[in-house]
């Protein structure tokens, strides 16, 4: 157990982040019998809690929620002991012996500390996006497609993410534009497939938004074709944006990062700073999976468990 002091307790490990990185470097920490504290902003489950089927992650032969699946790695993390607290996490002093991570619900202490904190949207940068968020302009289609039945929605990226959501709104919408900047999608041929081939889906190619438009809501959205440079008026009820994602890194400091801002880490989830590990989608890493995440966090967790030895 880690020691407890009469100004503070020192956790054995921080985890920063519930997702699937950062609740199994909870299962395994708690199961190596260490003092196991979690923090988390949103649900647990980390993105996936916005997906509405994780379908190809081992085990799971019909698929699984996201919501679900982030639901049974709290608890399964719960079990082995880890105390998961509700956090915005401001800043992380972490060069010392004794590490400190100042939150919106205080200050803690620990001997390691795991970044699992994933990434966040990517913006486009134009007008009107931030007065539409949450005004017909959204990040999570199975949050907010339920909204928009009937309704002509625009889909933005070319990703997995932005082909896979814009199925999954198919089965609300009426019609579907999925805006991509370049000719050829960047999605896994699987999906290039399904959505080449659906009856609800347009795709308005070489296309970039300049604007999003409207009253109180989202009305529409401002195109540009980049073959002939000509700009016109899409009308939509919605919008999803799915240009790719950016990591959570802006609280840490003296970490070696990227250009990006992803961590840089060995393979065994080492960072530059001694006692500082990192799991999961915030790493420099070739492939950001669930799958992927989890390892990275049962690596992470047995990395700070010979850490502390
Ligand atoms: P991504 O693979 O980086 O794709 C981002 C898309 O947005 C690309 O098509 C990109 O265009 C476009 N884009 C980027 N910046 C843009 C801008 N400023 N303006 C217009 N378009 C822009 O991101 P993602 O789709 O979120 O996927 C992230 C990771 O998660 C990937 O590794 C992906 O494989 C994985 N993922 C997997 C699944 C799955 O089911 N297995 C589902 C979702 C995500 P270009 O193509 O021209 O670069």
């Amino acid at each position: 157990m880690a020691p407890e002091t009469a100004e503070k307790k020192v956790y054995d490990m921080i985890i920063l982040g519930a997702g699937p990185a950062g609740l199994t470097a909870a299962i395994y920490g708690g199961r190596a019998n260490l003092d196991v504290l979690v923090l988390e902003h949103m649900i647990s489950g980390g993105e996936i809690a916005n997906s509405e089927r994780l379908d190809n992650y081992p085990g799971f032969p019909e698929g699984i929620s996201g919501v679900e699946f982030g639901q049974l790695l709290e608890k399964q993390a719960a079990r082995f002991g880890a105390e998961i607290i509700p956090a915005s996490i401001e800043e992380a002093d972490i060069h010392g012996e004794i590490k400190k991570v100042t939150s919106s619900m205080g200050n803690f202490y620990g001997r390691t500390i795991i970044v699992a904190t994933g990434t966040s949207p990517r913006l486009l940068g134009v007008p009107g996006e931030d007065a539409f968020r949450g005004r017909g302009l959204s990040f999570c289609a199975t949050c907010d497609g339920p909204f928009f039945r009937d309704g002509r929605i625009a889909v933005i990226g070319g990703g997995d993410s932005a082909v896979k959501e814009a199925l999954y709104l198919t089965r609300f919408a009426e019609k579907i534009f999925l805006i991509h900047r370049r000719d050829k999608l960047r999605a896994v041929p699987f999906l290039q497939k399904q959505i080449l081939n659906h009856p609800k889906v347009e795709v308005l190619w070489d296309t970039v938004v300049k604007s999003f438009d409207g009253g109180q809501q989202l009305e529409e959205i401002t195109i540009e074709n980049l073959k002939d440079s000509s700009t016109s008026s899409l009308p939509v009820d919605g919008a999803f944006l799915y240009v790719g994602r950016v990591p959570n890194t802006g609280f840490l400091k003296g970490v070696e990062m990227d250009s990006q801002g992803y961590i840089i880490t060995s393979e065994e989830m080492e960072t530059s700073v001694p006692g500082v590990f990192a799991a999961g989608d915030v790493r420099r890493k070739f492939l950001r999976q669930v799958v992927t995440a989890a390892a990275d966090g049962a690596i992470a967790a047995m990395m700070a468990v010979r850490f502390l030895e």
